[in-house]
């Protein structure tokens, strides 16, 4: 009848293929595209200055990858990443991060040169013997400092059972890249694998991070964390700061850093301008309710 109406070859082809647009597994073809037509953008999460006395100032930004899909919408890291793995592009991925970050980088130097950039690897790039000569060339060729680059590790992605991984990175550390170690609570082998690295700085993962206004274990996580961070002689950032509870109190922990929703969301290319005047005028009123806060 009317309610089932067979469908010709061509409409079970259209059929198909929407849904495979839209839900099925990401395949390499989309990938190419998304390569070489420039639909992966990348935003940028700023980190502040907890330390300062000069009042939250931004000293950096997080570069996180995005897929702008035409079919299957905007999509982010987790969705993509292990396809992106999988196939085998994570190199060609990280190179474009990297340039993108770069670029931007630069044009924010216009307005301070100290700003730094942060860039996540995945494990297979740290297999890359020849990454960072690379990365060294992609700065220069930019007139970017290396100090001003740090390079994101997991716990799960640095060592591993790779033997060149450790090599790579005391590489990039002789460069002079930042080397920081990210969602670190975790992995496992947290502590061997903290001696072994030669780390510059350590990032706090965000599920102790949310928890800090509430809950009295979480604190006393963070603070053993930054503890060990300080005694190692490591910077420390804390990611996931989604509230001003949660920011005084990383402050009073003696974290260097802080990233989250609390600041800002990701932002897109372009706009680190317009968050500045805005973050002042936040920063500066979060000052005046920590000042108006009676002591003892
Ligand atoms: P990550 O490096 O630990 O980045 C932090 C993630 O937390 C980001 O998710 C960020 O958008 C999100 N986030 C930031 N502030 C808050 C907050 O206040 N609350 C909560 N709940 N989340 C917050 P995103 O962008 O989806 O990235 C997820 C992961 O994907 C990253 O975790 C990183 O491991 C990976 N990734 C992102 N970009 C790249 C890239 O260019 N290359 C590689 N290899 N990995 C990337
Ligand atoms: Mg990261
Ligand atoms: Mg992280
Ligand atoms: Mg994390």
């Amino acid at each position: 009848g009317t309610l089932c109406k067979p469908l010709n070859s061509e409409g079970v082809t259209r059929l198909f293929e929407s849904t495979v647009r839209t839900a099925g597994p990401i395949t390499p073809r989309e990938i190419e595209r998304a390569l070489e037509a420039g639909e992966l953008r990348v935003r940028y999460q700023p980190k502040i200055d907890l330390s300062a006395a000069a009042g939250l100032p931004v000293r950096g930004a997080e570069a996180l990858v995005r897929w702008s899909h035409p079919e299957r919408g905007l999509l982010t890291p987790e969705r993509f990443l292990p396809a992106v793995e999988r196939g085998g592009y994570m190199d060609r991925l990280t190179d474009h991060v990297f340039t993108s970050a770069l670029g931007e980088l630069k044009s924010w130097h216009r307005l301070d040169d100290t700003l730094t950039m942060a860039i996540n690897l995945s494990a297979t790039t740290l297999r890359d013997l020849d990454m960072p000569d690379r990365f060294e060339s992609f700065a220069r060729e930019a007139n970017v400092p290396l100090d001003r680059i740090i390079l994101e590790i997991t716990e799960t992605s640095a060592l591993g059972d790779d033997p060149h991984a450790l090599d790579v990175l005391t590489r990039l550390r002789l460069k002079g890249f930042g080397l920081s170690l990210d969602d670190f609570g975790t992995g496992y082998s947290s502590l061997v694998e903290l001696y072994r690295m030669p780390l510059s700085e350590l990032k706090v993962d965000k599920s102790f991070v949310a928890h800090l206004d509430s809950d009295r274990e979480a604190r006393i996580i963070v603070r053993s964390i930054i503890d060990l961070a300080q005694n190692l002689g490591l910077k420390t950032c804390a990611e996931g700061v989604e509230t001003p509870g949660a920011l005084d109190c990383l402050r009073e922990l003696g974290c260097d850093q802080a990233q989250g929703f609390f600041i800002t969301v990701p932002l897109a290319s372009g706009t680190l301008d317009a968050f500045l005047t805005r973050w002042r005028e936040k920063a500066m009123s979060l000052r005046l309710v920590a000042s108006n806060v009676p002591e003892g």
